[in-house]
């Protein structure tokens, strides 16, 4: 836990135009003061994201409510005023916590932070120390992940430091592990006709219909080649993304061999991922390529959670493939199937070099 006074010079710094490194329950963010268009280009630059890639504004729920009770409309006017009905269903159900709504934005958002598009995405985070700093900062912050544009996002305060050990200026506040690991689920309302799903997280289509009567539509399920190409651009849709230097590939159930012969030439160390419920593939046959097991959770949401502080921790010098198991089918794991595929497609020695696939 950070003490009063930590977060008072968080405050005070993002106030000042800096930047802070924050945990918030999906991953850890780069958090700058969404009105401050210096420290925005900022934000751009330390990630190395390209400028037409939004920022997602995060704003403080108002403090000792009671959910049912909050007026969210005043709170979101400064950035939208294009509420509808089953927009104001999903905020009053999943807010705050780790759903991100995509709307049309009020003229006086920034087009920095969003990529020059007429949409802004905001969310408000849950994470009881993420919280209080927004109310004492008393305005909306940008957080993307804290991490470079492409690689693995992270989930410890260590990582962060390690990651931009570069970046003096940076204040990097620890507030221990992220708990859900993966990125927030992301829901496009701007076409005031829709909701379209452009990032699948841990809170789930089912989940949303569930808790409020609105249907979820996946982008490919858009007819119109219109429709797509109105969808906005946004880093988390890429091909290749979250991606380690060292290569990683999926394996199906038992078929470890298969994924090990693409790469004829490996005679070092290979990490091969194995569920927890299951017994040792060995019988496999696939230490003879050096293979090393390392469990993997086989529930889905303490796989979410383990998820890049497990691709970070191997992609280390001394590995030189990691093989992960196929997420089995399922719309709770799609989220982190998702991550993984971006992750297999983007990774290798010259992983930074092509995410703009
Ligand atoms: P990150 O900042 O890496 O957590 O990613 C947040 C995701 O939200 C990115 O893929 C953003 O592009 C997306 N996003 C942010 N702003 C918008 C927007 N105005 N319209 C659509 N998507 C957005
Ligand atoms: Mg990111």
């Amino acid at each position: 836990m950070q003490s009063s006074a930590v977060i008072n010079e968080a405050v005070q710094t993002l106030r000042d135009g800096g930047l802070v490194a924050f945990p918030i329950e999906t991953v850890y963010g780069l958090w700058a003061d969404a009105k401050n268009p210096q420290v925005i280009h900022k934000v751009f630059a330390t990630k190395g994201r390209p400028s037409n890639h939004p920022l997602i504004v995060h704003l403080a729920a108002p403090d000792r409510f009671d959910q049912a009770q909050v007026d969210w409309v005043p709170i979101l006017a400064p950035w939208t005023r294009d509420l509808s009905e089953d927009t104001l269903k999903l905020i009053n159900a999943f807010w705050p916590g780790s759903l991100t709504l995509v709307f049309k934005k009020d003229k006086s958002v920034l087009n920095d932070l969003t990529g020059g598009q007429d949409t802004v995405a905001i969310r408000a985070p849950a994470h009881p120390i993420a919280q209080e700093l927004l109310r004492k900062f008393k305005g909306g912050v940008v957080a993307p992940s804290a991490n470079r544009f492409g690689k693995v996002s992270l989930t410890s305060a260590a990582d962060v430091r390690a990651e931009f050990e570069d970046v003096l200026d940076l204040m990097i506040l620890d507030g221990g592990d992220c708990e859900i690991g993966i990125e927030s689920t992301i829901i496009d309302l701007s076409s005031g006709d829709k909701a379209v799903l452009p990032r699948p997280g841990a809170i789930t289509p089912s989940e949303i219909l569930a808790k409020t009567g609105v249907n979820v539509y996946q982008p490919n399920e858009l007819k119109s080649d219109e429709a797509m190409e109105d969808l906005p651009k946004i880093s988390g849709s890429l091909k290749a993304h979250y991606a380690p230097t060292t290569p990683l590939r999926l394996y199906a159930p038992g078929r470890v061999l298969d994924a090990l012969s693409e790469f004829p030439d490996i005679n070092s160390r290979v990490a091969v991922a194995v569920w927890d419920s299951e017994s040792s593939l060995s019988e496999d046959g696939h230490r003879s390529a050096h293979c090393e097991e390392i469990e993997v959770p086989s529930d889905s949401t303490a796989f979410a959670s383990r998820l890049y502080r497990s691709l970070r921790d191997l992609d280390q010098p001394g590995w030189d493939l990691i093989l992960f198991p196929e997420p089995p089918a399922g719309e709770k794991w799609d989220g982190v199937r998702d991550r993984l595929q971006r992750a297999c497609f983007g990774s290798g020695p010259s992983s930074s070099g092509h995410v703009n696939t």
